[in-house]
């Protein structure tokens, strides 16, 4: 059973902050999907519980040409999934999200829930990484911007400081001619994946040749993994299939996968080979498309 605590509903992001700083031993809980898992398994035994659930003012999707994209730490998954802003700017994560757990859970759980677990099998952060996204930060003593790809530091452990809440995500508008895809291996629907791959690829304008790639690992660490030595490969080339297969061969060697009941790492390297490929065909195919 879970340990006792102490529990508060604030209603505004400076209540959660001032909370965060009185009470040293707190543990936020937003959605509480993956919080109440480790809290039963006492991994966890915070004294007190902030609930950031209610409040509203994270909870939104705006977008601007110029700007990009800014969803709120509260915004639950399915909420994304359905936004039409961002099926029309950003279907990659509307797919992703469509893949994320169940109905049930996409309704409850949030965004910033997901990416504060630091779960390297999470399907978001592959994905805002591949988007080169970035997240605002906010503590009692101000706020501050760390990218998705700093942010995860090792197996459930994000570069949150004492204090700190995430309060938005803010995704740049990609470059013209980007493409972006993802993919999970799952034996179900909704799974989480056996192995995950984001992949963004940016064409140069006229010939065609690769200009920017970015290859982004799930499940394949003890982090999401960027595997930058794969996305040498595309940079600077016209991608065919020779070097989709070649990209996918280095991803492999650069994962670092766990052996565990859903895969061994030798299987996990494979299937990196598989979805990299295959990932890196569909961005590609889109970014001729944009
Ligand atoms: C059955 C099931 C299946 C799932 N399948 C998938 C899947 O396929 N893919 C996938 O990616 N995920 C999956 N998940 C994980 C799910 O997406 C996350 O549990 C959910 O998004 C977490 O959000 P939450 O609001 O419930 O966070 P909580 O459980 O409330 O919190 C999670 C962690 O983040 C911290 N936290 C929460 N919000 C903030 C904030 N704004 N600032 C600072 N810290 C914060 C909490 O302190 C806690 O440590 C699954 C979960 C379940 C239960």
């Amino acid at each position: 059973m879970i340990a006792d605590f102490e529990y508060f509903a604030p209603k505004t992001v400076k209540e959660a902050v001032s909370l965060l700083s009185q009470y040293k031993d707190a543990k936020i809980i937003a959605g509480g999907q993956s919080l109440l898992v480790v809290l039963k398994q006492r991994l966890f035994t915070p004294e007190y519980l902030i609930d950031i659930k209610g409040i509203s003012a994270l909870d939104y999707i705006n977008y601007e040409e110029g700007s990009g994209l800014r969803i709120g730490a509260l915004t639950p998954h399915r909420a994304i999934e359905k936004s039409p802003v961002i099926r029309k700017y950003f279907p990659v994560l509307s797919e992703m999200e469509s893949n994320v757990a169940t109905i049930q859970t996409r309704n409850w759980g949030t965004i910033g829930g997901n990416l504060c677990h630091g779960d390297p099998a999470g399907d978001p952060a592959p994905v805002f990484t591949a988007l080169n996204a970035k997240l605002k930060l906010v503590s009692l003593g101000g706020e501050r911007i760390i990218s998705v790809e700093e942010f995860s530091k090792d197996y459930l452990e994000v570069a949150l400081e004492p204090g700190e809440i995430l309060a938005e995500i803010q995704v740049p508008t990609p470059p013209p001619r980007t493409g972006t895809g993802y993919e999970k291996l799952m034996v179900m629907k909704g799974d989480m994946g056996i192995i995950g791959a984001a992949v963004s690829i940016t064409l140069s304008e006229g010939d065609g040749v690769c200009k920017d790639a970015r290859i982004v690992l799930g499940s394949a660490a003890s982090v999401p993994l960027r595997v930058k030595e794969a996305e040498k490969v595309l940079i600077g080339k016209t991608i065919n299939e020779g070097l989709l297969t070649k990209a996918g061969e280095i991803a492999s060697r650069e994962a670092d996968p766990p052996s565990d009941v859903h895969g061994s790492a030798e299987y996990r390297r494979e299937m990196v080979k598989v979805f990299v490929r295959r990932v890196a065909r569909i961005a590609l195919e889109r970014a001729k498309e944009a």
